[in-house]
């Protein structure tokens, strides 16, 4: 069996099986994920058309919660450069444009791209993997990711990913589903969250806290909720 991608311990114990996968936890840094990763073949043909129907429901609404957000967490942001990662139809994108950011999205989805390219046309998005804006040596000053990494197969290059992506000083909002709220089952695998091969890996705030330090983030607020969501505000140092 392998090895905890966040602490490298061998501790690992088989908590049950979900959809054909196995679910797995590391006894050192309770890290939950699948015994095996999907390939990116499977990956790619899973989220060509991913969400989007539903996504284009409530736009106004969405949008105006989002803008909302963003104004919000720009007490904690200097800069004017945005990123949103996993954008889906571009909403996040279309409200930090509204409020004066130079705004960019990118998602797996070619579908989402194209919705959000038809419905906010002055902004900028992407057919795109954090890993090629890397390369391209790609910065911003707000970066948001929300309910993306755990459907990652390697959370620890991707959350270094977006570590590269932030300007020094600049600002991570990310959410994921928390594996350590009071409200998750006894059954663990009973939970809603755990759906293989979307859901990959599932965090609770302490082993999240570490991922975000290993790749050079300070965690400066974290969101209390009633539902099991993880809700952080970092930055990178
Ligand atoms: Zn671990």
């Amino acid at each position: 069996m392998m090895n905890c991608l966040l602490c490298n311990d061998n501790k690992i114990t088989r908590i049950g099986e979900k959809n054909s996968y196995e679910l797995i936890v590391c006894e050192s840094c309770d890290l939950k994920f699948t015994g095996r990763m999907p390939t990116a073949h499977e990956l790619e043909t899973y989220y060509s058309d991913y969400f989007v129907e539903k996504n284009i429901k409530n736009a106004e609404k969405k949008k105006k919660r989002l803008k909302r957000l963003i104004r919000l967490i720009s007490f904690w942001s200097k800069g004017k450069t945005f990123l949103d990662v996993g954008c889906s139809t571009g909403f996040a994108v279309g409200a930090a444009k509204e409020l004066g950011y130079e705004s960019m999205g990118i998602d797996l989805s070619d579908k989402a791209i194209q919705a959000a390219k038809a419905l906010f046309p002055t902004c900028k998005f992407r057919c795109q993997k954090t890993f090629d804006l890397v390369k391209e040596d790609q910065k911003f000053d707000f970066l948001m990711c929300r309910e993306v990494i755990e459907h990652t197969t390697d959370p620890l290059a991707f959350a270094q990913s977006l570590s590269s992506l932030v300007t020094p000083g600049g600002i991570l909002y990310l959410t994921t589903p928390d594996a350590g709220h009071w409200r998750v089952p006894n059954d663990f695998v009973s939970w809603k969250e755990v759906v293989p091969p979307e859901h990959l890996f599932f965090f609770n705030a302490k082993n999240l806290r570490k991922l975000l330090e290993a790749v050079g983030f300070e965690l400066i607020y974290k969101q209390p909720k009633f539902k099991p969501s993880l809700r952080v505000l970092a930055r990178r140092l």
